[in-house]
């Protein structure tokens, strides 16, 4: 297999911003011993816009992405990426990346693993090995299930504020701990468990 490029290249690490899933967060904090806070910002999103994290009953919402060192715009790199002097970049978390990272630059359609048609890689021959193909597929299919089971916790989270009758608000922090508490409940080891994960899905979010 050809090696990828990504130790001389980290364009991606840059260029992108980087949404993450409950999973992602609980790993990274878990694994790493580090606070939500410390790596994480959370984007505003338009009034009412369906999908967010709800944080106060005026219909305030946010979604997570990874932190930037500097400000949150394309260039800027990521709050994990090592860069060293000789213009080689390393992952700092690389095998707790989130899923994001672990299906770039790679997209899912009709069944078929192909690359993105913006790809940031300055080399392509390396997307195309049938190894690397089976590998993105199983990350894409795992994806799916991480931002299920978020999509529910998220939902969960939400539907306080459809009881409240005054305005209330609620921090990211709180956020973080309600995720965090939630998903250590879930029992999930160092491992991604594709059936622990349907079967959380099934038995404790099914209405
Ligand atoms: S843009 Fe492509 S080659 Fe560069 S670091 Fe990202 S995945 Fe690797
Ligand atoms: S977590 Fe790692 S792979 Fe993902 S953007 Fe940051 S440095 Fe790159």
């Amino acid at each position: 297999m050809t090696a990828p490029p990504c130790g001389t290249c980290g364009a991606c690490c840059r260029e992108l911003l980087v949404p993450v899933n409950g999973y992602d967060v609980w790993r990274i904090s878990r694994q790493l011993n580090l606070q939500p806070k410390e790596y994480i910002v959370a984007l505003k999103r338009k009034k009412n816009q369906e999908g967010g994290i709800k944080l106060s009953t005026d219909g305030e919402s946010v979604s997570l992405a990874l932190a930037k060192k500097t400000e949150m715009r394309p260039g800027n790199s990521c709050v994990f990426l090592l860069e060293f002097k000789n213009n080689e970049s390393r992952c700092a978390v690389y095998s707790n990346r989130p899923s994001t990272c672990r299906v770039y630059p790679m997209v899912y359609r009709k069944g078929i693993v192909t690359n993105h048609e913006e790809a940031l890689c300055p080399e392509t021959e390396w997307l195309k090995t049938r190894e690397m193909e089976l590998i993105w597929k199983e990350e894409m299919e795992q994806r799916a299930l991480q931002d299920q089971l978020y999509k529910n916790v998220v939902d969960t989270w939400n539907q306080k504020f459809l009881v409240s009758r005054k305005l209330h608000r609620y921090t990211i922090e709180e956020f973080y701990d309600y995720l965090i508490a939630l998903y250590d409940t879930f029992g999930f080891g160092e491992a991604f468990e594709p059936d622990r994960v349907k079967s959380i899905i099934s038995n404790s979010f099914s209405s």
